[in-house]
């Protein structure tokens, strides 16, 4: 287990790249142990000509400007170090992205690091704080730990990451949200008796079957509640995603996998898959997508929805 932490510099030319400055890391056999390994370098900045207003206020940025070292030798001796470690954890997101963005700018191969827990979001969630990003330097004071160490010099934060870990408990530590869709209602987020598959067809036209109402009159999981799906999105292959929602208990992923199995004709297999991670992340990304409108929706409500999702799509 590696916890990792990234100084770096966006500057304030077109260049996109968070320039890192500085990489500090520390091992641990699991979240909340000892320390038993630690990796620190500065990094020579050679993109941006002018520091951003973080960077400036960097403790170590001297040493950065007076390290000769490259991000590509850089990159070498931090893949040593971790060796086969993959498990990585950070306070706060954003570390790996910036790591993977500097990898691929200079064309430099990155460890194959995955995150395992945002310490700075299980400590929010043991606080009672959830969803609010503490600053690392509150959560050091807040765990009486002795602030001797200057904050964003990325050694430093990795090793207070580390303390304020060792307050935390496992289940803090292990702890998620629950995924959030875009739209109205929240991904219902209790456990839900398996539901059974349904098919769906045959038809000849593979729409047919997404139009088809037994498709879409879906029945709440927890409670049968009915409610109607109006459009499908395309997800990969031949897999059709949509969603429906019960005032009670709120919103189900819905899944439509097409196939054409003879004679020409299309059918359909309709799961209410459980909101996994994976299954929400490819529903989102199916939301990009243009969707296909149910026939017989009502109108009025096409047009409601295209709308919201129109807006939405021009978000990051
Ligand atoms: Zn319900």
């Amino acid at each position: 287990m590696i916890i990792l932490d990234l100084e770096w510099n966006r500057g304030y030319d077109q260049k996109p790249l968070d320039e890192i400055l500085q990489i500090g890391a520390v091992r641990l056999d699991r979240l909340g142990g000892p320390i038993t390994g630690v990796f620190n370098v500065y990094i020579r900045p050679v993109v941006h000509k002018k520091f951003d207003k973080g960077a400036k206020k960097l403790p170590s940025l001297r040493a950065s400007l007076e390290s000769e070292l490259t991000f590509s030798a850089a990159m070498a001796a931090f893949r040593d170090w971790c060796g086969g470690d993959t498990e990585c954890a950070a306070w706060g997101p954003g570390d790996l992205d910036a790591l993977e963005q500097n990898g691929s700018y200079w064309d430099v191969p990155i460890p194959p690091l995955r995150p395992v827990c945002d310490v700075q979001r299980a400590f929010s969630h043991q606080a009672g704080a959830e969803g609010q990003q503490i600053a690392l330097w509150r959560a050091v004071e807040y765990c009486r730990i002795p602030d001797i160490f200057d904050y964003h010099d990325a050694l430093s934060d990795v090793v207070y990451t580390a303390m304020v870990a060792q307050f935390l408990t496992d289940e803090a530590l292990s702890w998620e949200p629950p995924p959030r869709l875009p739209g109205k209602g929240k991904l219902c987020d209790r456990p839900f008796p398996d539901q059974p598959q349904r098919k769906i067809g045959p038809l000849p036209d593979p729409m047919q079957v997404l139009d088809a109402p037994r498709a879409r009159l879906r029945a709440c999981p927890l409670c049968g509640k009915r409610s109607w799906i109006t459009s499908w999105y395309p997800g990969n292959d031949q897999e059709y995603l949509s969603s429906f929602c019960c005032e009670e208990h709120g919103r189900f992923l819905c899944s439509m996998t097409l196939s054409q199995p003879e004679d020409g004709l299309w059918q359909g297999r309709l799961t209410i898959p459980a909101a996994t991670r994976e299954r929400v992340w490819d529903y989102k990304t199916a939301l990009c997508r243009t969707p296909h409108l149910c026939k017989g929706s009502s109108k009025k409500r096409h047009r409601r929805r295209s709308r919201c999702w129109g807006h939405r799509r021009g978000r990051p």
